[in-house]
């Protein structure tokens, strides 16, 4: 209510359907953006006075080792309406979107990155498409110029095997997204997994959703990516594994198909042993083994990743710590 209250006085209006407007809140996931997160707040803040909703910022640090959160702090005590929460380490942006989606108390809940590549001015048909009636809107990206070859190689590749694999098309969404609350209830208190794949989750839950085009800019302060190609990769494995077994399925489907295949060579082996000839060859039974020892390993690999997510699951440590929040209520709560 603070945040309406300064939202009005700032807009000095003194209608009282003021009040009477829904809550938005925007979730800013952020890893050592000091450079960048107090332009993205003031953009936002621009774009948000121009809407007809009231609205609250919050900024979640996900462990940043630069001064992220002074500045957020500093953010939050010039403008009541923005709130900050610190993680007491890094880990990981799907948990900083996870603790914003608890955090937020709005009607509706947009996540956007930081760093200005999720351009502020787009939360406008993200709006429109809400008040329609759509309860999941996600942003696609229409171009992808500010990645390298190599970064939208692996993209393609990941939403390849997702959709084929998960049965889900991600089509170029990325985590800039409005969730309506009731959407969003269903994410933060029904979806009981520790390790998750936000942006699979929100199209897997289902509703009313749909899609805006927007175009991606260039990182604001012209860095690099704060993902690594390790955590890459290990979301890349949460999303398949925790949406689909299919691989699990892919294994005994090919075992057998290898049995049956050994079976054949064997039963002609027994044949021509039955008329007087010997199979030889060194380096086919070699290549042989080898094959089939590499398949061997590799799906006792695909086996192990999923009994290591079970691990994870039943391990039941929590997602984040967080260190502090700045005007955040309920801290115990989330
Ligand atoms: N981020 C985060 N934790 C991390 C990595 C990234 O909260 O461990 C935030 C980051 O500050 C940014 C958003 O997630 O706001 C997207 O990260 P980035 O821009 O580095 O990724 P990319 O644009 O390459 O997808
Ligand atoms: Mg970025």
């Amino acid at each position: 209510m603070e945040a309406i209250e300064k939202n009005q006085s700032s807009l000095s209006v003194s209608d009282m359907s003021i009040m009477d407007r829904p809550l938005v809140s925007i979730v800013l996931p952020a890893f050592n953006e000091k450079e960048t997160i107090a332009i993205m707040v003031d953009s936002l803040i621009v774009e948000l006075r121009k809407a007809a909703f009231n609205f609250e910022i919050i900024i979640v640090d996900d462990g940043s080792t630069d001064d992220t959160f002074e500045v957020s702090k500093k953010l939050s005590s010039r403008y009541p309406f923005v709130k900050a929460i610190r993680f007491s380490r890094n880990f990981g942006k799907e948990a900083a979107l996870l603790v914003g989606l608890k955090a937020a108390s709005g009607e509706a809940i947009v996540s956007m990155d930081s760093d200005l590549q999720h351009p502020p001015a787009i939360i406008h048909e993200l709006f429109k498409k809400w008040q329609e009636g759509y309860k999941v809107i996600h942003a696609v990206k229409e171009n992808r110029d500010a990645d390298s070859i190599l970064q939208r190689g692996r993209a393609s590749v990941f939403n390849l095997i997702f959709n084929w694999l998960g049965g889900i098309n991600l089509c170029n969404s990325s985590d800039f997204m409005l969730i309506d609350r009731c959407a969003a209830n269903v994410i933060v208190k029904t979806i009981g997994e520790k390790e998750r794949f936000h942006r699979g989750l929100a199209h897997w839950i289902g509703f009313n959703q749909t899609t805006i085009p927007f175009r991606v800019q260039k990182r604001h302060d012209g860095s690099k990516s704060r993902f690594k190609f390790k955590a890459l990769v290990k979301l890349a494995l949460v999303g398949i594994i925790s949406f689909t077994s299919v691989p699990l399925h892919l294994i005994s489907i090919s075992g057998l198909m290898v049995l049956v295949v050994g079976l054949v060579i064997a039963l002609d082996a027994i044949a021509s042993w039955a008329h007087g000839t010997t199979f030889s060859g060194y380096a086919t039974l070699i290549m042989v083994m080898l094959i089939i020892g590499g398949f061997t390993i590799f799906s006792l690999g695909i086996i192990g990743e999923y009994i290591a997510k079970i691990y994870e699951e039943v391990k039941n440590r929590p997602v984040y710590i967080i260190e502090s929040t700045v005007g955040v209520e309920q801290r115990w709560n989330l």
